[in-house]
């Protein structure tokens, strides 16, 4: 278990609430990412701590099976994987301020460079240092976010050309729309993407080693956009981008959420349950307590909502989310203290996914993934494929 705390506590002990992750699956749809992108790089983002999967232990996975490039939003991100003696090229994909390029440079993080100015800036501290920055230019297709405009490109690929302590590595942009059923507006900005391009060409100059554009929307329904790279973010950890996106990469989630029975009672018929009494029942029904709430991210709005499994069997979640525990109806079946509860993942044939539970909170599978609290221990398992055979 990562997070040993500096008491001794076996695991037992601790609080059973925990999220599994399953390195084999992550593998698994590494893989089948890369056999889907053909001779395209493969570049897994871990920006939000690995969309919730724990950073560093993450990347020393990925490191060991040898992928090729990291995507990251944020400097402090690509820090902490050099302290932990991460050696994989980095790609920091936010905006930077002139202040940090230091760091940059001495901690060999590849930079984006979004504008002109911000070029100019990468090139006078490494001037001033004595060391050779590497570069990615970013394009702004049409998402309006960070990048050069597309039909302004030309003015950073001139000054990129003259530049003297920078090694342009790779130019990339942004699609805000490749896992929409309609992919007009994505094929739009590929369009301008690659229009911006021709720059090189009419000047009979190599663009950069790695032109890329395709996160995990652009992996599944845009092959024409896979390119030198591609980023994928959700996709690598198991679970699709939206419901409307063709799944065209088999991948499965690597991470399961559990917990465990703390408490049992029968309710009366008209006691409610939980702050704000928003439910009650009309007959005598068995509650259980589990503890997990809202302070490890389960949210408040999946309050009389949500689901979860005991024993292979669906149960519904009632009264308000605490920020540490929660109520389950059982109805009139048996759970005892220390039985596993199911918050998202399999127990006997049913299984609670990442969409139903975005779907119950009202937002998308990524919040709910990036908003797992680090109080919440991440335990590591390299499971093998999980057979395909049910049990019935
Ligand atoms: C987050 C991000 C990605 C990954 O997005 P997914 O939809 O999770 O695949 C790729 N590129 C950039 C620039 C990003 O910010």
């Amino acid at each position: 278990m990562i997070n040993q705390p500096t008491i001794s506590l076996t695991a037992d002990m601790t609080r059973p609430t925990h999220v599994e992750i399953n390195l084999g699956q992550l593998t698994a749809n590494y893989q089948a990412i890369q056999a889907h992108v053909g001779r395209a790089l493969v570049m897994p983002i871990l920006k939000a701590n690995a969309y919730g999967h724990g950073l560093l232990a993450i990347a020393q996975h990925l490191e060991s099976i040898g992928v090729p490039y990291f995507g990251v939003a944020y400097l402090e991100e690509g820090l902490l994987l050099r302290q932990a003696g991460i050696r994989t090229p980095i790609l920091v994909m936010g905006g930077i301020l002139d202040n940090q390029i230091p760091l940059f440079l001495q901690n060999d993080l590849t930079l984006t460079a979004s504008s002109v100015e911000k070029l100019g800036q990468i090139e006078t501290a490494a001037a001033q240092l004595h060391l050779r920055a590497k570069v990615h230019l970013k394009i702004d297709t049409g998402m309006e976010r960070i990048g050069v405009h597309y039909y302004n490109a030309h003015e950073l690929f001139e000054a990129a050309v003259a530049c003297q302590h920078s090694d342009i590595e790779g130019v990339y942009s942004h699609f805000a729309n490749a896992d929409a059923a309609d992919l007009s507006h994505a094929e739009l900005q590929l369009d301008r993407f690659m229009t911006a391009l021709r720059f090189y060409d009419e000047r009979e100059l190599e663009p950069p080693r790695l032109r890329h554009i395709a996160n995990s929307g652009g992996i599944l329904q845009l092959p024409q956009a896979h390119l030198d790279m591609v980023r994928p973010g959700i996709l690598l950890y198991g679970v699709y981008p939206s419901a409307e996106a063709e799944r065209t990469v088999a991948v499965r989630p690597a991470l399961s959420w559990k917990s465990r029975v703390v408490y049992f009672k029968v309710v009366q018929p008209g006691h409610p349950v939980s702050y704000g009494s928003t439910w009650q029942s009309a007959e005598m029904v068995r509650v259980v307590t589990v503890p997990v709430g809202y302070g490890d991210g389960y949210f408040r709005a999946l309050s009389n909502k949500a689901q979860v499994l005991i024993h292979g069997r669906r149960y519904p979640v009632i009264g308000r989310i605490c920020m540490d525990q929660l109520m389950v109806n059982i109805g009139w079946e048996s759970a005892y203290n220390g039985d596993e509860v199911i918050l998202v993942g399999q127990s006997g044939a049913e299984t609670i996914t990442f969409e139903e539970l975005a779907e119950w909170a009202n937002t998308i599978p990524y919040e709910i993934l990036t908003n797992i609290n680090t109080r919440v221990p991440r335990v590591y398992v390299l499971k093998s494929q999980p057979s395909m055979n049910n049990e019935q």
